[in-house]
């Protein structure tokens, strides 16, 4: 796996962070310049819900849930997350790009986008890091239960690492590269919810090149 290869671009005054894996695209888009990427790029969004529901555009009108796929290779995905954690998945055949937060990898997203996708190879977006994402202990004690590495304790608190919950999913072998930066560390980039960001989202979205 190499971090290193999620790249900073400029391209047509749009800023994003971009990582090929040719013929794929995955693009995490970057602060005020979002919408402009969207008119370019044009993707399908979804209403997201916090669920486990991959929506297999080929064959589903719903556009509720928070996981798109097709075979149709001449689409583009997006997926909104403020904090939460954009996985980019694909094999020859189909792509699929999913929203992880505490709430869908509980309810098994990453889990159902693997037996979707049978064999695959993954990206991580950016998300919030796990020195920043305090959690109650409702929510810890499923995470402990489930996936022991991605909770740490630190003077009584909790903490939550959603790219270990994931990536315990899906496999470190499949694991092609990941933004290593925390959501609510770096606001010269992203959006962050726990930072007091409440409607702006940060947009991933995934293409064929
Ligand atoms: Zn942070």
């Amino acid at each position: 796996m190499d971090n290193t290869n999620w790249i900073l671009k400029k391209v047509s005054g749009c800023t994003y962070f971009e990582f090929i894996d040719a013929p794929y695209t995955m693009k995490f888009s970057v602060g005020a310049d979002q919408e402009r990427c969207v008119k370019i790029y044009s993707p399908t969004f979804l209403k997201q819900i916090h669920s486990a529901t991959i929506i297999d555009l080929d064959e589903d009108d719903s556009r509720i849930g928070d996981g798109l796929l097709t075979r149709d290779l001449k689409k583009t995905m997006g997926i909104k997350v403020a904090d939460c954690l954009p996985v980019y998945m694909y094999n020859n055949t189909a792509m699929c790009i999913i929203h992880c937060g505490w709430r869908g990898i509980l309810g098994g997203i990453a889990r159902k986008a693997r037996r979707i996708m049978r064999t695959y190879r993954y990206v991580l977006g950016a998300c919030i890091g796990p020195e920043c994402y305090e959690v109650k202990q409702d929510v810890t004690g499923r995470f402990t239960e489930e996936y022991p590495a991605a909770v740490k304790e630190h003077d009584g608190c909790y903490f939550l690492d959603l790219k270990k919950a994931v990536i315990q999913d899906l496999g470190q072998a499949a694991l092609i590269a990941d933004l290593d930066l925390c959501t609510k560390c770096h606001p010269e980039f992203f959006f962050s919810y726990r930072r007091g960001d409440r409607e702006k989202r940060n947009y991933a979205i995934m293409s064929r090149t």
